[in-house]
């Protein structure tokens, strides 16, 4: 990389950034939220009980019984989702991320079915990096101690992950995006996957915690298949190793809609014991609703993710179309993922600027995810930035992102230059 002082590009990256600043932008690009046209679809889900409708499987949805695994119709729904049996599946409330907390902190509490609780273990996670802010806040506020491990093109570095299981008992397990990471928007191999399901750990109750949240979310008609990582586990000899989750945030409503779990049927016999002492069951009426609305929709779920994937795919093109306009593909400002689904694009700037970047960006009107959000505290490499281009418009996005290319055109010159400074 030359830092001539000739080089006319330090000049046209700030003309470029100046110009784009003078237009007060308000653009926003922060959080994998759907836009109000994938809310549009599923607005029929408001109005899909009517004030007769509240019966379903031989019960009353207004009335306490049905336990707490959720409605049968629910079950079946969501079974046929994770491609598991109903038996092996439990369907909550309107959040998978409060599952998640929920079952950690019963295993925190009170141990994994025939194994000792964790609590008083100081236990260890494995998290993919980059990744998930809110794993990292929820694993932390637990009191776990976080390990990281790379996210590669093909899921976890599973030769970090043996090699970190193996070695410490306190290593309970690994918390992961499988399919269409957030925010790589990658999945995971058949060959990595199996090698997770069947690795040997130092901790007997090592544990895949696999956050599926975006496994139906192809944006193309071919798709990532998704890992079944209850069933690879049970073939593996593990059968109790894998909880698996998801939600129909990104389907139908954003946190107003159905979380869901699938796992052994002994470990959800384990989950159901906890959930019951808490609750006397989740809200049936909802989960009704989403039957209802889903098995009417044309095409049902998969017509749904169908419509989605046409209203948002052409915005991860404008993302890949503008980059690579602006920053060219030789990686001379940086590089970004090319997912075939989920909801984000992680981009590595070049230089550690990933912050000048996102603070660049404020300035011109684009918010963007904050730089390090998608690593542990103190783990950043100041180099990542997560892409969220489902809420803008795909003309929004377009835009967004040639703000951000500039952006990230100035901020590598500034660093360039001030490293050349140095070197003088
Ligand atoms: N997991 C992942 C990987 C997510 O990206 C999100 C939403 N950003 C969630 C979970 C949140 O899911 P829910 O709304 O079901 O709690």
């Amino acid at each position: 990389m030359t830092t001539d002082s000739t080089d006319p590009r330090p000049h046209d990256a700030r003309a470029a950034f100046d110009a784009f600043k003078a237009r007060g932008l308000k653009l926003n690009m922060q959080r994998g939220q759907p836009s109000d046209a994938d809310f549009d679809l599923s607005n029929g889900l408001i109005t899909a009980l009517g004030e007769q409708d509240y019966q379903m499987d031989g019960l009353d949805l207004r009335n306490y019984p049905g336990g707490v695994a959720g409605l049968p119709s629910a079950r079946a729904l969501v079974a046929d989702y994770l491609d598991l049996k109903a038996d092996n599946v439990i369907v909550w409330n309107n959040s998978s991320l409060e599952l998640q907390g929920l079952i950690l902190t019963f295993a925190l509490l009170h141990g994994l079915p025939g194994h000792a609780a964790w609590a008083g273990q100081k236990p260890k996670m494995i998290v993919t990096v980059p990744g998930y802010d809110r794993h990292f806040l929820l694993l932390e506020t637990l009191g776990f101690e976080l390990v990281t491990v790379p996210m590669q093109g093909d899921g976890p570095d599973i030769d970090a992950v043996e090699r970190l299981a193996a070695g410490d008992s306190r290593v309970k397990g690994i918390v992961f995006v499988p399919t269409y990471s957030n925010p790589t928007g990658e999945s995971i191999s058949p060959a990595k996957a199996a090698r997770l399901a069947g690795l040997q750990a130092a901790a007997p109750d090592f544990t895949i915690f696999a956050d599926d949240a975006y496994r139906a979310h192809h944006l193309h008609e071919s798709g990532d298949e998704p890992v079944n990582f209850v069933v690879l586990c049970r073939d593996a000899g593990y059968p109790n190793r894998a909880f698996v989750y998801g939600s129909t945030s990104k389907i139908t409503f954003a946190s107003a809609g159905l979380g869901f779990m699938g796992s052994s049927e002994e470990n959800i016999q384990w989950v159901s014991r906890y959930l019951n002492a808490q609750s006397i069951g989740p809200n049936k009426l909802e989960q009704a609703r989403h039957v209802r609305f889903l098995s009417e929709y044309p095409g049902g779920l998969t017509g749904l993710m169908q419509a989605h994937a046409r209203l948002i795919a052409p915005k991860f093109e404008a993302v890949d179309e503008v980059l690579s306009r602006e920053l060219g593909s030789a990686g001379e400002y940086a590089t970004w993922t090319h997912p075939r689904g989920g909801y984000f694009i992680s981009l590595d700037t070049a230089e550690p600027v990933a912050h000048r970047v996102v603070e660049l960006a404020e300035q011109a009107g684009v918010l963007l995810t904050p730089a390090g959000a998608t690593y542990p505290a103190g783990q950043d490499t100041g180099r990542n930035i997560r892409l969220s281009p489902t809420r803008p418009t795909a003309q929004e996005v377009r835009l967004a992102m040639e703000v951000v290319a500039a952006c990230v055109r100035l901020a590598t010159e500034e660093y360039r230059q001030s490293r050349s400074g140095q070197d003088a």
